[in-house]
């Protein structure tokens, strides 16, 4: 038997414990040009969050009763494929679970050698994210770049390699203890708790020439800082808006969104999916310089596959430090 976690209820609002349930079902046999794979690590992330909800979106919805998915890396148990070896290590899209059968084709062998959580982090989607998103308004050397959720999965590198452009970097962050992270371990020039006080007067002080680039994580208040402080062209690219995940009622636009014409900002929304074609361009950047220690992976790494809830739950509310990651094995 090997466990698996299912979506017991949908919640309203915040989702809490209920809404799961952790339950042992019979693992098939191995058929032609199948794999089994031992999951090793697998990733919890905002986006589950609207999967939870009966919406169709650019990913369907989780069902209540069956298995919840996501990124996840294992080795490879047993396998009837001539393309996947027993002892590879390889990524698949069926995490919260401990085992699983499947055809080869639906995983992909990763490098060994390589920390098999990068794959779920600073190699994976989140690394994909930060690099496609500051291409999309076209970031370069000497801009001015504001990270919100900075020192999670996606804002540590995005801001890492805004650096690595010639940016000036800000950070927004909800604890002292990221806000020294950013500034003292990985490269931002200021960085801020937005907790602490009023986000415009914040970010003003954080960035008192403005910002010609928003990398949007959060929206809400956020985003109307944002806009406030933003300069003549700015862009800001739309990542996400978790503020308002758990909201049962949308938020209200930024009531500032007049500003946009008086400054000419441009304003994008994407989804990473659409990026996974530049997939080897991206590897062929980031895969060396996080060899090189010029990129670092920040983790939160909490244990067993019964806690996979709770991780996801943390996130939602900031418990992680860079990548969250359930360990599995
Ligand atoms: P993170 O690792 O950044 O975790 C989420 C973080 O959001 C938390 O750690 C928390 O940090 C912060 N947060 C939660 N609530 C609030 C709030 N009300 N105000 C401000 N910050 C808040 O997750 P990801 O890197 O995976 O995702 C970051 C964003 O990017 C999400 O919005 C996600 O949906 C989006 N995303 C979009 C993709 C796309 O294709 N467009 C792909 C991947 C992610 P703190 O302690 O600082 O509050």
């Amino acid at each position: 038997m090997v466990q698996q976690i299912h979506l017991a209820s949908r919640p309203q609002g915040w989702p809490t414990p209920a809404n799961f349930s952790l339950v042992e079902v019979e693992l098939p046999k191995l058929g032609a040009d199948e794999v089994q794979v031992k999951n090793l690590f697998m990733s919890v992330d905002p986006y589950m969050r609207g999967r939870m909800n009966d919406v169709k979106g650019y990913v369907p919805p989780f069902q209540v009763g069956q298995a919840l998915d996501g990124a996840a890396v294992g080795e490879v148990v047993a396998s009837s494929s001539p393309n996947v070896k027993v002892g590879d290590v390889v990524t698949s899209q069926l995490g919260w679970r401990d085992q699983f059968v499947t055809d080869a084709g639906n995983v992909k062998v990763v490098d060994k050698n390589v920390t098999p959580t990068a794959y779920l982090g600073v190699l994976g989607v989140n690394g994909l994210t930060a690099w496609a998103g500051l291409r999309l308004v076209d970031v370069k050397a000497g801009d001015r770049v504001f990270i919100s959720a900075a020192a999670g999965a996606t804002g540590i590198i995005a801001g890492q390699l805004a650096k690595l452009r010639g940016c000036h970097v800000v950070g927004s962050a909800g604890s002292a203890a990221k806000v020294k992270m950013l500034t003292e371990e990985l490269g931002f020039d200021a960085a801020f708790n937005y907790k602490d006080g009023e986000l415009v007067k914040q970010l003003k002080q954080a960035a008192p020439e403005g910002i010609d680039v928003y990398f949007d994580n959060v929206g809400g208040d956020h985003l109307e800082a944002a806009i406030a402080a933003m300069r003549l062209f700015g862009r800001i690219i739309a990542c996400g808006a978790i503020s308002g995940y758990n909201d049962a009622t949308p938020q209200p636009g930024p009531r500032n969104l007049s500003h946009m014409i008086g400054k000419r900002l441009t304003m994008k929304g994407f989804i990473v999916i659409d990026s996974f074609p530049h997939m080897n361009d991206f590897l062929a950047e980031i895969g060396p310089l996080f060899a090189q220690g010029q990129i670092k992976a920040k983790e939160t790494v909490v244990e067993g596959l019964a806690q996979a809830p709770h991780a996801f739950l943390d996130l939602l509310r900031g418990g992680n430090t860079g990548k969250m990651i359930v360990k599995l094995a």
